[in-house]
């Protein structure tokens, strides 16, 4: 499916000279969201995914129904302070920020399988900072897989020897 044509750009938002890709007209679009969703599913089929990890916001839309369609658990990672029991963490920096992300000690035992999902990769720091809680529970990065890659801001280059999937490249 050409997802393309769902994506809206935002010129300057949320700071100058970004130029912000609005994925919600894909998800306002049941075929398209379903298209989406779906081939995340089968890519993630071939890799025996025992769990699906999300960072927040936008990678729990696309995790969670990935997750439910395996049949398998989904582990949110979240901003300092969200997550209500034991937490690691790790400090990690956006294309604009920085900030630091935590998941629960007990969301992954060591060996699991795990798919994680983002909407959209762009310099990296979120996926590199989710791979590195992942890896400190024991968890194998199975692989990764984004609605979007901005491959302008070479993410991929901190994803060398992972398995990625991504579904468009701007
Ligand atoms: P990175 O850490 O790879 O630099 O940035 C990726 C993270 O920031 C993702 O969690 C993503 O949701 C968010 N992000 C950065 N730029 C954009 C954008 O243009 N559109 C969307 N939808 N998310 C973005």
């Amino acid at each position: 499916m050409d997802y393309k044509k769902y994506i809206k750009i935002v010129e300057d938002w949320p700071k100058e000279g970004i130029k912000f890709k609005d994925i919600t007209p894909l998800m306002a679009n049941g075929e398209a969201f379903h298209s989406a969703v779906d081939e995340i599913v089968e890519y993630a089929q071939q890799k025996e995914i025992d769990v699906v990890v999300g960072p927040e916001a936008r990678g729990f839309i696309i995790g969670c129904p990935v997750s439910y369609s395996l049949g398998v658990g989904f582990a949110p990672v979240r901003k300092e302070g969200k997550l209500p029991r034991e937490v690691i963490k790790v400090d990690y920096g956006l294309e604009y920020g920085k900030n630091v992300l935590t998941i629960h000690k007990d969301a992954i035992k060591p060996g699991q399988r795990v798919l994680i999902t983002d909407d959209l990769l762009a310099t990296g720091g979120t996926i590199q900072a989710t791979i590195q809680l992942v890896e400190e529970l024991g968890g194998v990065v199975a692989g990764c897989a984004f609605i979007i890659e901005l491959s302008y801001l070479n993410g991929m280059d901190k994803l060398k020897g992972y398995d990625v999937l991504s579904l468009m490249r701007f």
